[in-house]
């Protein structure tokens, strides 16, 4: 098997994690990280793990602007990092792809589903109600941007292909309805975890062991090192 990686953009954070500071205006880092998109290539399909960001997070009106997630993060992208036009490129037919699994639904990671109209979506069930209505609103969820109509919601463990291959596994913990894809090939395979971690030595306990045990290497979003 086969997993390739695509980044949408880039995302530049504020230079302080923590604290009030972090909400004033300026103090951005110099650095940015990546917005990671992981495509399996499944015998028995492709399976995209998140969507990436969308070019039109960038358009006024798009989040609220009173919300303070607006000034946490800065996304930069072109319609043409969008991963639907990523793979156009790369020579793959975004119609094709028969799975997508969003870790959760933070724009960053739903934001290019529009392009897999065709592909049966997955996310967790908790992870779904938690993003609905005005409170989802307030945690800084957009669904009112999401062509998703209803997505396949899911409560503990999927197996995708009932072998064993391609298991989405809870990951609580950025959000509580937050998964992982578990993709196993052979002797080993890939954890595809999305925002469990921003590098694989952060990993939650849990999910490290289950690496280190079935010989799985983590691949996260915002992590360059993939
Ligand atoms: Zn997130």
């Amino acid at each position: 098997m086969k997993v390739d990686r695509f980044s949408t953009g880039r995302v530049r954070a504020k230079r302080a994690s923590h604290g009030v500071r972090r909400y004033l205006p300026g103090g951005w880092s110099d650095e940015t990280l990546p917005v990671n998109v992981f495509l399996v290539h499944h015998p028995v399909g492709l399976c995209l793990f998140d969507t990436g960001q969308t070019a039109g997070a960038a358009d006024p009106g798009y989040h609220q602007r009173w919300h303070p997630y607006l000034r946490l993060a800065r996304f930069e992208l072109r319609p043409e990092d969008e991963i639907g036009a990523q793979l156009t490129r790369a020579g793959v037919d975004p119609a094709g792809v028969r799975w997508v699994v969003l870790s959760h639904l933070h724009t960053d990671h739903v934001g290019g589903v529009g392009a897999f109209t065709g592909a049966e979506v997955i996310v967790s069930r908790a992870e779904w109600e938690r993003a609905q209505g005005l409170a989802g609103r307030l945690r800084g969820y957009v669904p009112q941007h999401w062509p998703l109509g209803e997505p396949h919601r899911v409560d503990g463990s999927y197996d995708l292909v009932g072998d064993g291959s391609l298991v989405v596994v809870p990951a609580p913990g950025h959000t509580p309805g937050h998964v992982a894809l578990v993709v196993r090939d052979g002797e080993g395979g890939w954890l595809l975890g999305g925002d469990a971690a921003h590098t694989p030595a952060e990993l939650p306990k849990d999910l490290a062991e289950l690496c280190e045990r079935e010989g799985l290497t983590p691949l996260l979003a915002h992590d360059d090192d993939v």
